[in-house]
């Protein structure tokens, strides 16, 4: 059994599913699990990692604290894993978790593994699997040597834990975050409503073939139907058609949904390097010999600009039943 740390992520007062999936592992493989919490006025949060698996929560609370920086976060996570010498420390592989924990890592002088895409606990140990070389071959990732075994794992690659009536007792916290160079002001959101592609357990995703920024449309009604997020390649990105938060790929943001859909896009292998790990692919395409097919569940060969529509049609009489 090991002593394991997670860091929890949260926004706009609710915490990430991803945060869950890591405090579910651990907590299933019968592990001391805890969750780092910081923030500002975020101890209504300490209930649900509770439930999720958490048996303590390391509260830290402090103005510096409201909005995410890199330096205050790994200060405050780097003092608590000194505190507490965790054996394992875990936290999502998003914007945040890719930012923070180098720096946690490079303050403890430890290793990390990171964008991970499983993890197995042994006795205090972990091994790991991430992609390399573009996601052409997966490696396993052994830790040696002492200090915290650190790794961040991609949102959707341990699979969604139930949420249970555990309690965690919260130990309020106040690591010494140092003299701190940066200070976040404000955060000014995005427009778009639907979740973001690193999270959603859906993405549907649209290529160059789209034409322009408006056909995309026929994209974003089939999201909205599945409650998925709309993806691009960076075709349709260095287009104009979609921001560049959409991207998805080498260069863009990597996905590993549940379900991902590839609208009119080739499957190059710089795309390929940021979906592929995605549990189930449809491909839609009118080239039968698009690349994409050869990592597709379920390929359709067509027009996209009819078979979408029909799609979204058909998902709707489904959510109506
Ligand atoms: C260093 C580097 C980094 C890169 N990083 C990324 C990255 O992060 N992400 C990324 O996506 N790309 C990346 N690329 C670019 C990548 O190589 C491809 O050029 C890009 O992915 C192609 O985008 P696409 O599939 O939308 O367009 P295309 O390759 O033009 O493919 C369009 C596809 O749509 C199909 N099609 C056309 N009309 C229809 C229709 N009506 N219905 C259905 N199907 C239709 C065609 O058959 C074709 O397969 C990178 C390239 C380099 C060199």
């Amino acid at each position: 059994m090991a002593k394991v740390y997670v860091v929890a992520e949260h926004r706009e007062g609710k915490l990430k599913k991803s945060t869950f999936e890591l405090l579910g592992a651990s907590s299933a493989a019968g592990n001391e699990t805890h969750a780092i919490l910081l923030g500002d006025g975020v101890q209504g949060l300490v209930a649900e990692l509770g439930q999720y698996g958490a048996k303590k929560v390391h509260l830290v609370q402090n103005p510096a604290l409201k909005l995410y920086t890199g330096e205050a976060y790994a200060n405050a996570v780097a003092e608590l894993v000194k505190s507490g010498s965790p054996d394992i420390v875990l936290a999502s592989h998003t914007p945040t978790g890719r930012d923070f924990m180098p720096r946690v890592a490079a303050r403890l002088g430890v290793g990390l593994a990171s964008d991970c895409t499983s993890l197995q606990f042994s006795g205090t140990n972990i091994t790991v699997r991430r992609p390399v070389y573009a996601g052409k071959a997966t490696v396993e990732v052994e830790f040696v040597g002492s200090g915290p075994k650190m790794a961040t794992i991609r949102a959707n690659a341990l699979g969604a834990p139930k949420q249970g009536s555990g309690s965690a007792e919260t130990v309020n916290e106040s690591p010494n975050l140092g003299t701190l160079k940066t200070k976040a002001m404000d955060l000014v959101k995005g427009s778009s409503a639907r979740p973001d592609v690193t999270e959603a357990s859906i993405v549907c995703s649209g290529g160059r073939s789209l034409k322009n920024s408006e056909n995309f449309k026929i994209i974003e009604d089939m999201a909205d139907v599945l409650g998925a997020a709309v993806g691009a390649s960076r075709a349709a990105v260095d287009a104009g058609y979609r921001p560049h938060r959409d991207q998805v790929g080498q260069t863009g943001k990597v996905v590993s949904p549940t379900l991902y859909v590839a609208c009119g896009i080739s499957g190059a292998i710089q795309h390929l390097a940021g979906m592929r790990t995605s549990k189930t692919i449809v491909a839609i395409n009118t080239d039968p010999e698009a690349p994409i097919f050869q990592v597709a569940d379920y390929g359709i060969v067509g027009d996209l600009f009819t078979i979408v529509p029909l799609l979204t049609q058909e998902f709707k009489k489904l959510k109506e039943h």
